[in-house]
């Protein structure tokens, strides 16, 4: 079954080789891109879609999200908005109503998460367990999210368990947490923070991950520039997530080597924060993401639209580096060469908006742009 997209005003294709095209038709064969060209010399395909000169990007890579909880935290957010800091103490909150929770409640839960997430755009996303802190409720987390994506992530080392000693949690974490996680993970992850894992606690988790198959993702320098973000670059890290409080021998690290930078602005926004200098990386050369963080306490929203446009307005990116970062780097976050680009042979994953330009995601922010959506080269919305 071969599909035109025919008609499109505006091809924003996250190609640094061609960012953007004009008057664009794109033609995809099962799940992939086959042609790409002038609207004017496009071929005939089974079935036609008319963007009428409307936008088309790739569909949204949201490379960092925790989505199988139970509960919210809205009284939390509203503490926080009159004048209470952020600590990230507020996760065991969370821990203790995930556990409570049934399985099918679990999946309920994600499955309005990721279809949220699919009307907006997300044709991609990466979901992380670390709201279960034991060998079983960490492997059911990852169980359930491996029913939704194929980027699942072992976050046994979310946060410390009320009352458990640190060393002692990161080795279960290190040992049957990991053995029991592995066969559902792609990735392993840590929180590196102080009040979390320190640096040899971090260390000693992504080492061990590492042996056991998992590539690595790291949660660095959200709340002080602590240990992460070298330490993920040394470990061969894909991501350095946050990546907020940044020293030179930080922005170095990232700029020298292979790891993305991966700024999740939802969590400053929502836990009303400084934001991450996207700029000092950028012009250092380093490979730049952006993703929601989506969770249920520091930064609950599953809108890539609205990262984009507070890395806009926030962080001074430009509205193309913006959308960029939100696909192709979010792509190179999860290190897929399939996804995030509208290129020939990449997964059709496509979304047409109902604006004439990428433009409008960071210049109409909160409005719903998004008119259909193209997953593995079927229409979804
Ligand atoms: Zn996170």
């Amino acid at each position: 079954m071969s599909l035109l997209i025919a008609n499109i005003g505006e091809l924003f294709t996250a190609d640094p080789e061609c960012v953007v095209r004009f008057d664009a038709a794109i033609v995809v064969d099962g799940d992939r891109i086959v042609w790409i060209g002038l609207n004017a010399d496009a071929p005939q395909a089974d079935e036609r879609l008319d963007a009428g000169g409307r936008a088309v990007i790739p569909g949204f890579v949201d490379s960092h999200a925790h989505l199988v909880f139970a509960g919210d935290r809205h009284a939390e957010f509203a503490a926080r908005m009159s004048g209470e800091p952020y600590t990230g103490g507020g996760i065991r909150t969370t821990v203790a109503a995930t556990r409570m929770t049934g399985d099918e409640a679990l999946r309920a839960n994600t499955a309005r998460l990721t279809e949220e997430m699919l009307r907006q755009g997300t044709t991609t996303v990466e979901i992380k367990s670390g709201y279960g802190l034991t060998v079983e409720d960490e492997a059911r987390s990852l169980r359930i999210a491996e029913e939704f994506t194929t980027e699942t992530t072992y976050l046994g080392a979310h946060t410390v368990p009320a009352g458990a000693d640190a060393d002692e949690y990161t080795a279960l974490a290190c040992g049957p947490m990991l053995e029991a996680c592995a066969p559902y993970a792609k990735w392993a992850d840590v929180f590196c923070e102080r009040g979390a894992f320190d640096g040899d606690q971090a260390r000693a988790v992504l080492t061990a991950s590492a042996n056991a198959g998992l590539a690595l993702r790291v949660h660095a320098n959200q709340l002080t520039a602590g240990p992460g973000v070298r330490l993920a670059v040394e470990l061969g890290a894909a991501s350095a997530d946050h990546c907020t409080h940044l020293t030179d021998a930080d922005v170095d690290a990232l700029a020298g080597g292979d790891t993305v930078a991966t700024l999740l602005p939802g969590a400053e926004f929502s836990t009303r924060s400084p934001y991450p200098d996207a700029r000092r990386l950028i012009e250092a050369g380093a490979t730049v993401a952006l993703a929601t963080d989506c969770n249920p306490g520091s930064s609950f929203t599953s809108s890539m639209a609205f990262c984009v446009a507070l890395a806009v307005r926030e962080m001074h990116m430009t509205p193309t580096e913006a959308l960029t970062a939100a696909t192709a780097g979010g792509a190179e976050a999860l290190r897929r060469s399939d996804i995030g680009r509208i290129i020939v042979g990449a997964r059709a994953d496509l979304v047409v908006l109902d604006a004439p330009s990428h433009v409008h995601l960071a210049y109409r922010p909160g409005t719903p742009l998004v008119k259909s959506v193209v997953q593995d080269g079927t229409i979804v919305r």
